[in-house]
């Protein structure tokens, strides 16, 4: 193919959050893209996320937001509880204004997914022959030239495109082929944390995302939009072992070691966890890219920059990224380089807000041993409590400060929204 078309071929690799929803635009803007997917098929995973400020504009401008309103998981709020499940704080979704720990928009990232996914979907149907899925491969190569990048793959034939998207999560194969090691990029903020999905236990009440703190963890269950089901969510505070990395047996392991003393439903979550098939557990790091771009080839989502999902910000970093590159794109076509060099700019301020870890950290969030698991109990109820209420909201309001989209970006093609 010639790569001075003014209609590109792009590469998308990663069909995650962002690789969907760029995926959408793109095609939508009468965009050829190619996704490439290392799984055998879409990941379904992860508890509920949430969309504010910008990402939900984004969200709004793309015509997402029926499918999404059809799939909200109408959380009440955060409720901590002890060994024997008696509640002792609450921050409920109304007290914080949607602005606490749970908003009013709150979804589950797989359902997410879902909804981009049908709207790709439906947007590939009214242009036939822009999009290529492809599950089951990865990159294996990236060689780029002023003209264009040329791609081999582990298992496809290798191919030419105008511009490579690292939309591959925060362990990115883009960010290590086309901008250097792992290590140069990303900072271990101690710990670990995984989700996957159980059956919701009876004396769970209903709506309210419940939480413990024990020494060295975290653990809660959260709603998921069928009651029959929830989300366990449990955050470790350990030093980093990088044997754990894709060794899933391992990995069950150091969460059986660390709630096996937990009470309330830690048994149940460690038995749920064995048969759950969507088992997501991670290090948590952050990701500093000083620039997303680099000549043709461009990172999106937590590939770019990323806080970790103790940040609770990167699925909508996500959304807004892949917005902004893909309007980006859409104004200048033939000039793919200049329009991810563009993007790399718009970006910065929500990639930086993006990192921030509202509730201060691991350090803050897990206590370590026992004095600080009582600790915490202590400080949680003195922090939730109606007098103090007035000063921790005005904390979380300070952290969610609105930021502008940097372009007035027209709202995609066809935005047909999706219910
Ligand atoms: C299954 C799953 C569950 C998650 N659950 C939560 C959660 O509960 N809470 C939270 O805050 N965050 C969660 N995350 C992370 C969250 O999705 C991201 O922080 C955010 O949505 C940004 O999206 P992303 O598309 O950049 O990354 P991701 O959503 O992580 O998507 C990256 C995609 O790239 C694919 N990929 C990775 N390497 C390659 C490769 N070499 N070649 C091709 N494809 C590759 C992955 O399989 C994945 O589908 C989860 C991620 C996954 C994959």
């Amino acid at each position: 193919m010639t790569t001075t078309d003014t209609t590109p071929h792009i590469l998308i690799s990663g069909g995650g959050i962002a690789g969907h929803a760029l995926a959408l635009q793109l095609v939508r803007s009468g965009i050829r893209t190619t996704v490439v997917e290392r799984a055998d098929a879409p990941r379904a995973g992860g508890q509920a996320v949430d969309l504010r400020g910008a990402s939900r504009v984004v969200a709004e401008r793309m015509g997402l937001m029926p499918g999404i309103e059809a799939r909200l998981l109408h959380e009440r709020g955060l409720s901590y509880v002890d060994g024997s499940g008696r509640v002792f704080g609450r921050m409920s979704m109304e007290d914080f204004d949607g602005k606490g720990a749970v908003a009013e928009i709150e979804i589950a990232r797989g359902d997410l997914d879902e909804v981009l996914r049908e709207a790709l979907a439906a947007a590939s149907a009214e242009a036939p022959g822009l999009l290529d899925l492809r599950y089951g491969d990865r990159i294996a190569a990236i060689a780029q030239d002023a003209d264009g990048v040329d791609v081999a793959f582990e298992r496809a034939a290798g191919e030419r495109f105008d511009l490579v998207v690292g939309a591959d999560g925060v362990h990115s194969a883009t960010r290590r082929l086309a901008f250097g090691p792992e290590e140069d990029f990303s900072t271990y903020l101690g710990g670990y944390m995984a989700f996957f999905t159980l059956p919701t236990p009876s004396d769970v009440e209903p709506g309210w995302f419940s939480m413990r703190f024990v020494p060295g963890a975290t653990f809660g269950i959260r709603p998921d939009f069928d009651p029959a089901t929830s989300k366990a969510i449990i955050t470790l505070r350990v030093d980093r072992d990088p044997a754990l990395r894709g060794d899933r047996a391992a990995q069950e392991a150091l969460v059986r070691r660390s709630l096996e003393d937990a009470g309330w439903h830690a048994p149940t979550v460690i038995d749920a966890m064995r048969e759950a098939s969507d088992f997501y557990f991670d290090e948590l790091a952050r990701i500093d890219v000083p620039q997303a771009a680099n000549g043709r080839v461009v990172l999106i989502g937590d590939a770019g920059a990323c806080g970790s999902p103790m940040s609770g910000m990167g699925t909508a970093t996500a959304l807004i990224g892949a917005y902004l590159l893909g309007a980006r794109i859409a104004e200048t076509p033939g000039d793919p380089a200049a329009s991810a060099r563009r993007y790399s700019a718009d970006i910065v301020p929500f990639a930086e807000a993006g990192k921030q870890l509202m509730g201060g950290g691991i350090q803050r969030m897990v206590p370590a041993n026992r004095f600080e698991a009582l600790m915490s109990r202590a400080m949680t109820k003195v922090m939730l409590s109606r007098l103090a209420r007035p000063i921790v909201k005005k904390m979380f309001a300070a952290n969610q400060e609105e930021l502008p989209l940097p372009v007035t970006a027209p709202a995609p093609v066809r935005a047909t929204p999706v219910e």
